[in-house]
C-alpha cells in the first residue's frame, strides 16, 4: 500500500526535509506545497535539496505527489486572474517534475460572482493553456470538491465536462472528505466508486486523500477531521484504503495536527493493519 501524508516543506533542509519527515512517519508516499499554499512566493529550484530529496526518495521507493496552492483560480470570471493561474500554475508543473512527482493536485477553482458554466469554460481554458507544449512527466489530477461556497468539481459529472473540455490527460484526486461533504455516500463505496467509473472512468483515479470529516454528509463544509474521530468512521476509511481495485494508487493524509503534533504515524500504522 502507497500511504503518507502531507508533510511540510521549510528551510533549511526544504525537500529532502520533506522526505524525512515523511519517512519519520512510516510512509511511502508524501504530499508537498512548493511553497506556503496561501502564497506564490516561491524559493528557486537550486535551494530545495532536490538531489538529497530524491536520493531517499529511490533508496526508499517514495512517492511525491505536489499539491499547487489553493489561491490561484482558475475559474476565475477575471480574465487577469486566469493568467496569472495560467503561468503559475505551469510553473509549478516544472517545479513538480524536478520533484519528480507524477501527479500535481489542483483544486478546479471557485467561480465567484460568475456561474457554474462560466466556471467550467475557464478552467477547460487555462488548462489547455497550462498544458500547452507541456512535454513532462507530471500529470495534473483534479481534486474532487466539498462545494463550499462556489467551488467547482463537487459532483463526477462536472470534472468529467471538464475532463472532455482539455485536449491533454488529467486525472482525479478523490478527497474521502469532499465527496462525503458534498453528498456522495462512503458507506456505499462500491456503489460510489460504480457511479464514478460510469461517469468519469476508474482508470481516471490516480490518488486519494484520505480523511475523515467533521461534518455531515452532504454539509458542502470541508473541514478535515482524524481517521475515526468524524462522520465518515474508522470502519470505512479503512475499507477504503485496502480496496484491491486501488492497491497502487497513493493515499495521502491530510488530517488535523492533534494538541500541535503529527498524528500522521499513528493513523498510517492504524489504516496499514489488517
Ligand atoms: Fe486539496
Ligand atoms: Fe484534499
Ligand atoms: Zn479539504
Amino acid at each position: 500500500m502507497k500511504i503518507g501524508s502531507h508533510v511540510s516543506l521549510k528551510s533549511p533542509h526544504m525537500l529532502y526535509g520533506s522526505v524525512l519527515e515523511a519517512l519519520s512517519y512510516d510512509a511511502n508516499a508524501l504530499m508537498v506545497y512548493t511553497g506556503a499554499p496561501q502564497n506564490t512566493i516561491r524559493i528557486p529550484l537550486s535551494k530545495m535539496n532536490i538531489n538529497e530529496a530524491l536520493e531517499l526518495k529511490s533508496k526508499y521507493d517514495l512517492e511525491i505527489i505536489v499539491h499547487a496552492p489553493y489561491i490561484v483560480n482558475m475559474a476565475s470570471p477575471d480574465s487577469e486572474k486566469r493568467k496569472f493561474a495560467i503561468s503559475f500554475l505551469r510553473q509549478e508543473l516544472e517545479r513538480s517534475e524536478a520533484f519528480e512527482a507524477k501527479y500535481m493536485v489542483v483544486h478546479p477553482g471557485s467561480y465567484t460572482d460568475s456561474s457554474l458554466e462560466e466556471g467550467i469554460e475557464n478552467i477547460i481554458y487555462c488548462l489547455n493553456e497550462i498544458l500547452n507544449d507541456y512535454h513532462g512527466n507530471t500529470m495534473i489530477v483534479l481534486e474532487t470538491m466539498a462545494g463550499k461556497g462556489t467551488e467547482v468539481g463537487f459532483r463526477f459529472e462536472q470534472l468529467k465536462q471538464i475532463i472532455d473540455g482539455v485536449k491533454y490527460n488529467l486525472g482525479v484526486c478523490f478527497d474521502t472528505c469532499h465527496t462525503h461533504d458534498s453528498g456522495y455516500d462512503l458507506n456505499n463505496f462500491d456503489m460510489v466508486i460504480k457511479e464514478f467509473d460510469r461517469i468519469i472512468g476508474i482508470d481516471y483515479l490516480k490518488v486519494f486523500h484520505i480523511n475523515d470529516s467533521k461534518n455531515i454528509m452532504g454539509a458542502k463544509k470541508d473541514r478535515h477531521e482524524n481517521i475515526g474521530n468524524g462522520r465518515i468512521g474508522f470502519d470505512v476509511l479503512h475499507k477504503i484504503v485496502h480496496d484491491e481495485r486501488f492497491m497502487n494508487v497513493p493515499k495521502i493524509l491530510e488530517t488535523p495536527y492533534i494538541d500541535g503534533l503529527p498524528p500522521y504515524k499513528e493513523e498510517i500504522k492504524r489504516l496499514r493493519e489488517k
